[in-house]
């Protein structure tokens, strides 16, 4: 089965295709002809990942899958939220979202903080389901490692020494925010299959 990605984020779509079984064909919207900035006016995560699966189905009428982010600080009122991406002003800047956020942090030990996804699936026929992962942590002091991308280097997940920047993709997604979103995704997704079959 074929499904267009909402995103041109090419982490994001990394992730996603090591989750998903390999007969889920992702694509991203750009390899078929989109290649649209999607703008999010929603004010919540469900919001904005509505808007994004929509604008792709509603342009190809092919299964659309988006996936909606960010990094809730709870001593910042769960800030930067919904605004990860532009928390530091637009066009998007991942390295001073992060100098603003370790600022906003000077001298606080409480860091708990949470990573949050909502997916919005439309189905070829167009209905809408939605699926949620969360993974708890907190924000370090300091940037530590290289990978991933966003806010990894300042985030480690609670159970864990190190961010989500030190670890390998395969660390990264045996926890994540994304992973425990997309795992529900894959149950749907084969309860989906079993209903077709009869
Ligand atoms: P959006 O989902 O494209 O609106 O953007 C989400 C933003 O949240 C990204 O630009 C990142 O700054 C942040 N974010 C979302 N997921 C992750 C993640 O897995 N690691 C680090 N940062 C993330």
């Amino acid at each position: 089965m074929e499904i267009i990605l909402a995103s041109s984020n090419n982490h994001k779509l990394q992730e996603i295709r090591k989750i998903l079984p390999k007969s889920c064909i992702l694509l991203p919207m750009k390899e078929v002809g989109i290649s649209d900035d999607i703008e999010e006016t929603g004010s919540t995560f469900h919001e904005n990942a509505l808007i994004k699966a929509q604008h792709i189905y509603d342009l190809t009428n092919k299964s659309s899958l988006a996936d909606d982010s960010g990094l809730e600080v709870y001593y910042l009122n769960n800030e930067p939220g919904v605004y990860s991406a532009r928390y530091a002003g637009e066009p998007s800047n991942t390295e001073n979202n992060i100098d603003k956020l370790l600022f906003n942090l000077t001298g606080i030990e409480k860091r708990m903080a949470r990573f949050v996804t909502v997916l919005c699936f439309f189905s070829e026929k167009g209905s809408i389901n939605y699926f949620e992962g969360e993974v708890k942590g907190k924000i370090t002091f300091e940037r530590k490692g290289t990978n991933g991308f966003g806010y990894d280097p300042v985030f480690v997940p609670d159970g864990y020494t190190k961010t989500f920047a030190e670890m390998t993709d395969e660390e990264k997604n045996s926890t994540s925010h994304r992973a425990v979103a997309l795992r529900k995704f894959k149950a749907f997704l084969k309860l989906q299959r079993n209903n077709d079959k009869g």
